[in-house]
């Protein structure tokens, strides 16, 4: 059996409420609303001590939150650690996915099943189900005996009225022991009769749903999971008017998509705890292949742009050797330059000669900056930085510079030199094993 933590619906009371589907304060991408699903506020700060505006910072603060914007100057991996929550209306529960196995095998698997499927919502409204005294599972009214004990004023039909059954069984499982027995040996574990429904929904922390900003921060991907958070709100604010109709099927279907939403958001959660993160990455970054792959430290340059990353002229060269051989093909092709086209035999010839003696790609410098010129704001790359808690920890960032060796003086040149790793093929692996 899966263990559960169940710390998370303990805390639940305790954690913040996420109320707007709003992710950003302005349509700039830059700050996080206060309580929206990425909320500084909430989850605690994207930098580590430092407050939001930026008026509360440093170790001397750690722990005061900032009387200008309220985030707490503490570590940024509580965004890893801190959960929120999503509050339905009042009176309203949905049934916790974890636990619907748990409240059909005590209920009847058939019978739970049915009360959950949407579709059956006007047959079942029209001829309920029944918790019966007797059998201790709920049966429909037309198989009950006419004179079975039963729960006369807990009719079961929907997801609401299916919880107001449950209320009372488990009342009355306190006085009845034989009740008490059956329900002990359907549900092992007592903590859990408390959390089979919920009022208030866990918003798991933003580091396990992270948001990806690409094109220079013209975009923003959240993760699927927070795109299902917002809808789960959105929806919320529609039910105001369904709630006063209370009893009317607006209301029973209402609950009904809350119970789709919160099911495709455990589903999401569970899939992506197994999903690799690689996965996430080609997933978000519009399903472009990561041709080549390089390991280095990442060491900070306030020179560039937030947007930007320098890399080492020899990574250029090996992680965009497709683009410079289709730019030197094109250039090749250029009779003014080489007096005469080559032919793909002669092309091939010729850049494996480049590649095959000093074992990387050895093309003159004037061609290489010129490949730069041409293809620099063109080349995306794809950073990953370890460890994956840190929020922005998979961007996709421009060339902002390309250093050479003599760029590098102080810092011991060998350990600097890049390491590649190539993914897709093992083919690719051995080429580059060659190369490198
Ligand atoms: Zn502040």
């Amino acid at each position: 059996m899966v263990e559960i933590d169940f710390s998370v619906y303990e805390n639940l009371p305790k954690y913040k409420e996420i109320t707007t589907q709003s992710i950003y304060v302005s349509n700039k991408f830059e700050k996080f609303h206060p309580e929206g699903i990425y909320s500084e506020q909430i989850f605690g700060p994207l930098e580590n001590n430092r407050c939001q505006c930026g008026k509360t910072f440093g170790k001397i603060n750690n722990g005061k939150r900032c009387e200008h914007c309220g985030v707490l100057c503490a570590s940024s991996d509580l965004r890893s650690k801190t959960f929120g929550k999503i509050k339905l209306p009042e009176g309203i529960y949905v049934l916790n996915p974890i636990f619907i196995g748990t409240l059909s095998k005590t209920f009847g698997p058939f019978a739970v099943k049915n009360v959950l499927n949407k579709s059956k919502y006007h047959d079942n409204k029209e001829s309920p189900y029944y918790f019966s005294m007797e059998k201790f599972k709920i049966v429909k009214s037309s198989r009950l005996r006419d004179d079975e004990e039963i729960l006369e004023e807990y009719p079961v039909f929907d997801i609401s009225s299916l919880k107001r059954c449950y209320d009372k069984v488990i009342e009355l499982s306190k006085e009845n022991e034989k009740l008490k027995k059956y329900i002990e040996t359907h549900i092992n574990n007592p903590k859990i009769l408390d959390y089979i429904f919920l009022n208030e929904i866990p918003v798991i922390s933003p580091s396990s749903r992270p948001i990806i900003k690409i094109n220079n921060n013209a975009k923003s991907i959240p993760h699927k999971i927070s795109t299902l958070y917002i809808k789960l709100i959105t929806n919320k604010k529609n039910i105001s008017d369904a709630l006063f109709k209370e009893n009317s099927d607006i209301f029973g279907y209402t609950v009904f998509k809350y119970q789709e939403k919160i099911m495709m958001i455990y589903d999401e959660i569970l899939e992506s705890n197994f999903k690799k993160k690689e996965s996430y990455l080609r997933e978000s970054l519009t399903g472009k292949t990561v041709e080549f792959s390089q390991r280095a430290v990442i060491i900070p340059n306030p020179a560039l742009k937030p947007y930007q990353i320098g890399l080492h002229e020899e990574s250029v060269k090996k992680l965009f050797l497709p683009e410079i051989l289709h730019f030197l093909f094109n250039k090749f092709q250029e009779k003014d330059i080489d007096g005469v086209g080559l032919s793909v035999v002669e092309f091939i010839q010729k850049t494996y000669n480049m590649i095959g003696h000093g074992k990387k790609l050895e093309i003159p410098n004037g061609l290489f900056l010129e490949f730069l010129g041409k293809y620099i704001n063109k080349l995306d790359t794809v950073i990953e930085r370890q460890p994956t808690l840190y929020m922005y920890n998979i961007v996709a960032v421009k060339i902002g510079k390309v250093f050479g060796d003599n760029d590098i003086p102080k810092l011991n040149k060998d350990r600097i030199k890049p390491q590649f790793e190539a993914d897709i093929k093992n083919s690719i692996t051995k080429t580059l094993e060659n190369v490198t």
